[in-house]
């Protein structure tokens, strides 16, 4: 990756990480699922409002590194309007982005806003604070009530 897309990158997680998007409680959430990475002491609390099969509105709320709030911020853009297979296939995508690199990203722009997150895999002891929203996430469209680590 050269020098100014890594830059581009990490302003895009800085500025998520300062305002995270959709940060607020859900009224009307159908699921919710509160997630937890005792690595860094990253926390949070997804909600998700189901409407005909798709997720009509997502919202966080939580404390944590700016990694771990940009990925959950940047998460709801993402997954906002679509099925709860679409976003767990995303998810998939994202997890093999942040532990294989890069190059997993093919074709590049599929994952659109998410590929800042491309930079996290050089440090290992953070991806599990990108991944943290995510497994919320799947916890919540699972409807499973038990609070996740990702230990
Ligand atoms: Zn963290």
């Amino acid at each position: 990756m050269n020098g100014e897309l890594r830059d581009l990158y990490q302003e895009v997680i800085i500025d998520h990480g300062k305002r995270p998007r959709n940060f607020r409680l859900l009224e009307g959430a159908t699921r919710t699922a509160e997630g937890f990475n005792p690595l860094c002491g990253d926390q949070l609390r997804v909600y998700v409002k189901l409407a005909d099969g798709v997720i009509e509105d997502i919202a966080f709320q939580g404390a944590g590194c700016a990694i771990s709030q940009a990925s959950a911020s940047l998460m709801t853009l993402a997954v906002k309007g679509q099925t709860p297979a679409q976003a767990l296939a995303l998810f998939a995508r994202v997890h093999a982005l942040l532990t294989e690199g890069p190059h997993a990203l093919e074709p590049p722009a599929e994952l659109g806003k998410l590929a800042v997150l491309s930079g996290v895999w050089e440090f290992p002891v953070r991806v599990k604070c990108a991944t943290l929203a995510w497994h919320t996430l799947r916890s919540a469209l699972e409807g499973g009530d038990a609070p996740v680590s990702t230990e």
